[in-house]
C-alpha cells in the first residue's frame, strides 16, 4: 500500500535573497514509501523503503517506531544491497552430484514440494522423530514450533542453543525474563550501568540508543557505563570504565561483588523479603529425598517462619515479619535454614573475597571493592523516586515508585561459556540483592515479562506415528519427570536437549544435531530439514568436520550417514552445498512476516508491542517464502490445524492468512493489536482487517502501559490485571523472585540417588551434582580444565556492528568496510612472541589449527586474541568470486573449535557446552601460536575446494540506482 509523504516532513527553506541561486534540496527520490521491519540483523528496528517505479531507492528508520525511533544503522541502509545480492537464490534445486560440490538441477517447485511430501510423509507414518527440523536465526519460531509439533517430531528447536539460552533460561528461571527481548535498562533514568560481554550487533539500534542518552546527559544528572569485556571495541570503546576481564571468569567477578555488597551490609533487605523467595526456608535434611527443598504446606505452597506469631505460615500470606537469619526448627523436629541465610552463608565465604579473586580474574582487588561500592552507593544514596500511587499484589497503595539507578545487561560474552548459566543467575542475584529489578532507573521487564519464573509447559516428547505432540517441543522443565529421557536414563531428542547432559536445555544443542545423526546417538535420522541456518559455514563449530559428516557415506550400504537433507535459504551460502533439496526464500523484503508477542517481540519496557513485515517488492525469481512453504507443506501432509475435516488448507493464503485466522488460544492470535472490531488489542476475535490496520500504523502495534503500571510489575497488581486482560498472562497472581532455584535442587537429589528418575550412570550424576547448584556458583570453564597444558591464550570471535553472522559479507557495502579479518593481538603478547602487524600465524588448539594474518591492538586482555566471526568464506559460497578476500584472508575461528569435551575414561565424549543449558561453549577456547615461515604469508588455512558459482557473475563495479537517477533527469 502508498503511504503518501508527510508534508510535516519538509523542512521551510528560508526565501532566497535578489539573485541567489534556487536550490531545491527536496527533490523526491521516490514515487512510493512503504513501511516494513528491518531483517538486516535480529533487533527488529522499523524502516521506511522508498520505492521509484517499483524499485527501491532507499532505507531510513521509523522515526515512529518503538525499536529504533528512526534510527538505522549500517546494515540496515545496507539492505538495499542485500536485495540486490548476487547470491540470491532463484528456483528449488535438486542435487545431482555428490553433497558438498554444489552440483544440482533446477525443478519446479511442483517436484520439490512432492519430493519433501513423499519423504516426510513416510517419516510421519513410521517414526516422526526421524524428521529433525532445525531452524537459523528466522523469526517465526512461534509458528515453525507449532509446525514441529503438528507434525509430531520432538526434534525442533532455533539457533539458541548456539547463541545465548545461558542468559535467556538463567533470566527466566531467576527473574521471569532476561536481558535482550525480555527486559532493558531503564536508560531514562539509570546512573551506573554494567553490562558484560555483548556482541555488538545484539540489540544493537537500541544499546546505541540508550548509549547515546547516557553519553550525553548533563554534567548534574550523570551516569557511568562500565564494561566488563576482555575486548574494548564497540560499545566498550566509549565505556566510562573498561575492566578487560579474563574469559569466563564474569562470575567470579560478580560473586565477588556480592562478597563485597555483604560484607558491608549493602543490600535492599526490603526487596528481597517482599518480593523474592529469601525468607522461604530450604529443608536441611541430608541424606533424605527432600534435602535442599523448599519446605511447603499440603497445597504446595511455600512456607516461612512469621516473627510476629512464632508460626509457619504461608510465604505469600501479607503483613507478616519473616525469620531471615538462623537455623529454624521445623515443626516435624527436621532443620532448615532461609534462603538468604544459605545465601549469606555461602558468598561471605574468603573463596570470593577480592584478594582471593583478583589473580584468577585479572582485574584488581581494589577495583572490585571501589565497584561494589559504587554499586552500592548509586542504589542507596542516589534513589529515585516518582510519585505515581499505585497498588501491589496484597491490595496495600503505595503513593511511589522507589527506584535503586543500577542497571545491567548481559549477553553471549557470558553466555557462550560452559559455565555461562551459573554465571548469568548470579548477575540476576546481584540485581536483586541491590533491589534494581523493575524499578525506576534498573532494570526492566519487557512485556509479556515478567512471567512467573522457570514457569511454562513442560517439552513434549514424541507420541507415535500420525500422531502430534501433546505439546510443544521446546519447554521448562520442573525436574527430572519432566526430562525427554526413556526408562533408561538415554536421551530422546536427537540433540540430547532436556537430557541429563542438558537438564534446562530451552533452546536445543542446534550445534550438536549434525554430529549426533551422523553417528547415530542416540538414534539416526531420515531428514534433516534446516531453515536459515549457515551449519556447514559457520554456525558450526568443527566447520571441517562437520562438512564432511554431511558427506559421509555407510561404506556397507553406500548411503549417506544423513540420508535426506531439505534445506531453505534466500542466499547461495555454504550450507546449500550439502543440500538434496533447497527450497529458495525469499528476502525479508518480498514477504510476509509476523514478529509476535508469542515469540520474540518488540516491546519496550512501557508498552507491549509487535510487528509485522510485508511485502515491498515482488520477487523476480521463483522463490517461495519458507514460512509459506511451511504452511503448504502441512497442508499437503494433511496436519492437524493445518486442514479442515474435509481436507481442505486452513490457510491457502499461507503465512497472511495464517497470521490473520490462527488462533493459539480464543482469543490470542499472532498479532496483538486491532483485533476483534479493529478496537481490541490483545485478546479478541480474529480480524479480516488486521494487515491493513498494522500497515497504516506503519506495520507495528504497541500497546502502552498505564503509568501505575509501569514499575514492580512482579508484584504490581495494576500491571498484573492488565496484562491479564491483554492475554501476556493467565492470572494476575503475584510472582516471586528466585534467589534460589528449587528445579536445580530437584536434578541434584536425583543425582543423589533419590525419586524414581535418575541420571542413567554416575558421570552425568557428578555433573548434575556438581553444577546444578541450586545457588550460582562458580567453575573454570571447562575448555580451560581441559586443554590448560600447553594452550596459553583465550581467543574469542565477535560480531561487528556492520555485519551480522554471514549474511552481511554478500553485501556489496558492507563489504567495502569488512572483507577480511586478521587476529587482534596485545602488543606485550606480540612481542613476546616476535609477531608484528602483518604477520601471519598458525593459531592451534587441542582440536586443529587455522591460518591467519596479524594484527596488533593494546584494547584487549593480554592472555586473549579474537578476530570477527563470520567473515571468512568458502571459496565461491555466496556467489563470491573464488579470489574474494573473504575466501583468502577472511577466516574462521570455528575450525579450531570442537563441539565435543576430550573423552572422559570410558570413551564417551560429552558435548562441549554448558552442562545445565547445553548451550554451545564458543568462548571457553584456549589456543597457542605459532609463526609462520615468510612463504606461509597470504592466504588461510585450511581451504576447501570451491562451491561452484551460482547466479549472475558478480559486477566488479556495482552502480545501484544510476538507471534510477537518469530515469528522473529524463
Ligand atoms: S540494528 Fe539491525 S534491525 Fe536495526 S536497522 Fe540495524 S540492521 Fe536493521
Amino acid at each position: 500500500m502508498t503511504k503518501p509523504r508527510f508534508l510535516a516532513e519538509k523542512i521551510d527553506a528560508p526565501a532566497p535573497r535578489a539573485g541567489e541561486q534556487v536550490i531545491d534540496y527536496s527533490i523526491p527520490a521516490d514515487d512510493e514509501v512503504k513501511t516494513t521491519t528491518c531483517y538486516m540483523c535480529a533487533c527488529r528496528c522499523g524502516i521506511k523503503v522508498h520505492l521509484k517505479d517499483g524499485q527501491i531507492r532507499y532505507i531510513e528508520g521509523n522515526r515512529d517506531h518503538p525499536v529504533n525511533k528512526g534510527v538505522l544503522c549500517a546494515k540496515g541502509s545496507a539492505g538495499i544491497m542485500t536485495q540486490q545480492s548476487p547470491a540470491k537464490l532463484t528456483k528449488p534445486l535438486k542435487r545431482v552430484g555428490e553433497r558438498g560440490a554444489g552440483e544440482f538441477v533446477e525443478i519446479e517447485w511442483e517436484e520439490a514440494l512432492a519430493i519433501a511430501t513423499d519423504r516426510l510423509a513416510k517419516i510421519r507414518a513410521t517414526d516422526p522423530k526421524r524428521l529433525a527440523f532445525f531452524t537459523g536465526r528466522d523469526q517465526s519460531q512461534a509458528l515453525t514450533g507449532w509446525w514441529a509439533s503438528k507434525f509430531g517430531t520432538p526434534n525442533f528447536a532455533a539457533h539458541g542453543g548456539f547463541c545465548s539460552v545461558n542468559m535467556a533460561a538463567a533470566g527466566l528461571y531467576s527473574l521471569g525474563g532476561a536481558f535482550w527481548e525480555f527486559g532493558e535498562p531503564d536508560w531514562e533514568r539509570t546512573k551506573y550501568f554494567l553490562m558484560f560481554g555483548v556482541a555488538e550487533d545484539h540489540d544493537s539500534n537500541p544499546i546505541k540508543i540508550g548509549l547515546g542518552q547516557l553519553k550525553s546527559r548533563p554534567s548534574d544528572n550523570p551516569a557511568k557505563f562500565v564494561s566488563v569485556n576482555p575486548i574494548r571495541t564497540g560499545y566498550s570503546a566509549i565505556a566510562d570504565e573498561w575492566l578487560g576481564i579474563k574469559p569466563g571468569t564474569d562470575g567470579l567477578f560478580v560473586l565477588s561483588l556480592i562478597h563485597e555488597l555483604l560484607r558491608n551490609d549493602k543490600i535492599d533487605l526490603d526487596f528481597l523479603v517482599r518480593y523474592t523467595n529469601a525468607p522461604w526456608l530450604v529443608i536441611n535434611a541430608p541424606d533424605t529425598e527432600e534435602h535442599g527443598l523448599i519446605y511447603r504446606n499440603q497445597e504446595g505452597d511455600p512456607l516461612c517462619l512469621d516473627r510476629n506469631t512464632g508460626t509457619f505460615v504461608d510465604a505469600m500470606q501479607p503483613g507478616i515479619r519473616p525469620h531471615l537469619v538462623g537455623p529454624v526448627s521445623l515443626p516435624d523436629g527436621r532443620p532448615a535454614r532461609t534462603v538468604l541465610d544459605l545465601l549469606v552463608s555461602r558468598y561471605l565465604d574468603d573463596a570470593y573475597a577480592p584478594d582471593r579473586v583478583a589473580p584468577q580474574i585479572g582485574i584488581p582487588a581494589e577495583t572490585i571493592r571501589r565497584i561494589a561500592a559504587e554499586l552500592a552507593d548509586v542504589a542507596f544514596e542516589q534513589t529515585i523516586e516518582i510519585k505515581t500511587p499505585w497498588t501491589d499484589w496484597a491490595g496495600r497503595r503505595h503513593e511511589s515508585f522507589i527506584g535503586r539507578p543500577v542497571s545491567m545487561h548481559a549477553m553471549r560474552g557470558v553466555s557462550a561459556h560452559s559455565n555461562g548459566f551459573q554465571t548469568c543467575r548470579a548477575i540476576h542475584v546481584l540485581q536483586m540483592l541491590l533491589g534494581s529489578i523493575d524499578c525506576p532507573g534498573g532494570w526492566r521487564y519487557k512485556p509479556p515479562f515478567p512471567k512467573v519464573p522457570g514457569s511454562g509447559p513442560t517439552p513434549s516428547p514424541m507420541v507415535g506415528p500420525n500422531q502430534p505432540l501433546t505439546g510443544m517441543p521446546l519447554g521448562f522443565p520442573q525436574g527430572p519427570k519432566d526430562l525427554l529421557v526413556d526408562t533408561l536414563g538415554q536421551p530422546l531428542r536427537i540433540d540430547k536437549a532436556y537430557s541429563w547432559e542438558a537438564p534446562l536445555a530451552l533452546h536445543g544443542l542446534m550445534h550438536m544435531v549434525i554430529h549426533n545423526a551422523w553417528k547415530g546417538d542416540p538414534y539416526t535420522i531420515d531428514t534433516l530439514f534446516l531453515y536459515m541456518a549457515n551449519m556447514a559455514w559457520n554456525s558450526s563449530m568443527n566447520t571441517a568436520g562437520t562438512m564432511d559428516m554431511l558427506k559421509d557415506k555407510n561404506p556397507a550400504t553406500g548411503e549417506y550417514r544423513i540420508p535426506f537433507i531439505i534445506y531453505s535459504d534466500a542466499y547461495y551460502s555454504e550450507t546449500v552445498a550439502f543440500a538434496d533439496l533447497v527450497l529458495p526464500d525469499t528476502t525479508y523484503l518480498e514477504r510476509w512476516d509476523c514478529i509476535s508477542l508469542l515469540d520474540r517481540p518488540i516491546s519496550h519496557a512501557d508498552a507491549a508491542g509487535d510487528a509485522i513485515r510485508q511485502p515491498i517488492i515482488k520477487p523476480d525469481r521463483d522463490v517461495r517464502a519458507f514460512q509459506d512453504v511451511l504452511l503448504d507443506l502441512g497442508t499437503r501432509l494433511k496436519l492437524p490445524g493445518m486442514v479442515s475435516e474435509d481436507g481442505s488448507a486452513l490457510y491457502p493464503g499461507g503465512l497472511r492468512d495464517y497470521i490473520l485466522k490462527h488462533e493459539r488460544k480464543p482469543g490470542i492470535g499472532m498479532l496483538s493489536g486491532f483485533r476483534g472490531d479493529g478496537t481490541e488489542e490483545g485478546r479478541g476475535k480474529p480480524n479480516p482487517d488486521q494487515l491493513d490496520r498494522y500497515i497504516a500504523n506503519g506495520c507495528f502495534h504497541k500497546m502502552v502501559i498505564p503509568e501505575n503500571a509501569r514499575f514492580n510489575r512482579f508484584g504490581n497488581l495494576d500491571y498484573l490485571k492488565w496484562a491479564t486482560a491483554r492475554g501476556l498472562i493467565d492470572n494476575p497472581d503475584p510472582m516471586v523472585l528466585q534467589l534460589y532455584s528449587e528445579p536445580m535442587r530437584r536434578f541434584q537429589l536425583a543425582a543423589e540417588g533419590f525419586g524414581d528418575r535418575q541420571p542413567a550412570n554416575e558421570h552425568d550424576a557428578a555433573r548434575i551434582r556438581a553444577f546444578a547448584d541450586p545457588l550460582p556458583i562458580w567453575y573454570p570453564p571447562f575448555g580451560e580444565a581441559e586443554t590448560d597444558d600447553g594452550f596459553p591464550l583465550h581467543a574469542l570471535t565477535q560480531r561487528p556492528m556492520h555485519m551480522y553472522h554471514s549474511w552481511g559479507t554478500q553485501n556489496v557495502w558492507l563489504r567495502q568496510l569488512q572483507a577480511r579479518n586478521p587476529l587482534f593481538v596485545h602488543h606485550t603478547t606480540a612481542a613476546e612472541l616476535d609477531l608484528t602487524d602483518g604477520d601471519w600465524v598458525w593459531i592451534e588448539s587441542a582440536h586443529g589449527k587455522v591460518k591467519a594474518e596479524v594484527k596488533l591492538m593494546d584494547g584487549v586482555h593480554p592472555g586473549t586474541v579474537w578476530t570477527w566471526n563470520a567473515i571468512g568464506k568458502r571459496k565461491g559460497a555466496w556467489n563470491l568470486v573464488p579470489q574474494a578476500p573473504e575466501a583468502k584472508s577472511g577466516f574462521l575461528l570455528n575450525h579450531v573449535i570442537s563441539e565435543l569435551l576430550p573423552p572422559r575414561e570410558d570413551g564417551y565424549r560429552y558435548t562441549n557446552s554448558d552442562p545445565i543449558t547445553g548451550q554451545a561453549a564458543w568462548f571457553d577456547l584456549k589456543i597457542k601460536l605459532r609463526k609462520c615461515s615468510v612463504e606461509e604469508f597470504g592466504m588461510t588455512e585450511p581451504s576447501f575446494a570451491a562451491q561452484p558459482q551460482r547466479g549472475p557473475t558478480p559486477e566488479r563495479t556495482v552502480r545501484y540506482g544510476a538507471p534510477l537517477k537518469k530515469g528522473a533527469a529524463e
